[in-house]
């Protein structure tokens, strides 16, 4: 499966071996012409999910074109319970899906926390290999974005972290996250047909593909990086990583980071009874 496609509407045709991670110091994107537009409109009966949005306006570190991207309202969202994983989850809007900043004029892409960290080597790094390549789709004047819109942004955004050689723990979290919102989107799919079903199915093994890469880079990642990871502390990347072990049955590996999250002077209550209850789940399945 090559996980950046979706990517060609924009002009960026990835090469179908891009590494994620590693060093890979070959082009990443190549040249092709055909734009083709599958977006499909999603249905929402949720309460007005554009009164949870702001447009902010910012300035495009590579290309300096000043456009309005939408955020969250943070104040008026309500949190629900996470997922088992840390997904978050909010009342009446999925704020995953506004977590990126996209420029329509040169395609710079990134995590909204990222955005305006670029050295000028890697501003050099995106004007050749997307910025030169990107084409901006028109009439993009939704309130809203869909879940293929912001799996969309989300996919440029991660070709755009392999392209300016970004960190490891950047591009896991953009894949973890990528993962989530297909997680998300598969619970909006309809199941009533044989189409329907292997749509759906589609989507899942999707999912699958994007949490096992957020797997091997965080586990990568963290024999390199620093904590605060991508705003986590080592004890929430430790439980994650303990929690995909799990999924991925590598149940010594999951056992491994339980421990540092149970041992850990500065994990919270909440992160170790949630380490504690995913722990005796790995004694069951080791007891089979
Ligand atoms: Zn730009």
């Amino acid at each position: 499966m090559n996980i950046f496609s979706g990517l060609e509407k924009f002009g960026l045709k990835s090469t179908e071996s891009a590494q994620l991670f590693g060093d890979s110091q070959k082009e990443t994107v190549k040249k092709d012409n055909n734009t083709v537009n599958t977006e499909q409109e999603e249905k929402k009966d949720v309460p007005l999910e554009q009164d949870f949005i702001l447009e902010k306006t910012v300035r495009c570190k590579v290309c300096d074109h000043v456009f309005k991207t939408k955020v969250i309202k943070n104040g008026r969202v309500r949190r629900m319970e996470s997922d088992r994983d840390l997904r978050p989850r909010f009342q009446y809007i999925d704020t995953l899906k506004y977590d990126v900043t996209s420029c329509p004029v040169c395609g710079y892409t990134a995590m909204n926390r990222y955005f305006d960290h670029l050295s000028s080597g890697q501003i050099k790094l995106i004007r050749e290999q997307i910025a030169s390549q990107f084409q901006p789709k028109d009439g993009t004047s939704e309130s809203t974005y869909t879940y293929d819109q912001a799996i969309d942004r989300y996919k440029l955004s991660l070709l755009n972290t392999v392209v300016k050689r970004g960190r490891d723990s950047e591009k896991a979290y953009t894949c973890l996250k990528l993962s989530w919102l297909m997680r998300a989107k598969a619970e909006t799919m309809p199941e009533g047909t044989p189409e329907e079903k292997a749509a759906k199915a589609e989507c899942k093994k999707e999912e699958e593909e994007f949490y096992f890469q957020a797997f091997e880079g965080f586990q990568q990642a963290i024999a390199k990086e620093m904590f605060p990871m991508c705003g986590m502390e080592q004890s929430t990347v430790d439980y994650l990583l303990a929690y995909m072990a799990y999924h991925f049955q590598k149940y010594e590996i999951a056992s491994k980071f339980l421990a540092s999250v149970l041992t850990s002077p500065s994990a919270s209550r909440r992160m170790k009874d949630m380490g504690l209850e995913l722990k005796e789940e790995i004694i069951a399945k080791l007891r089979k």
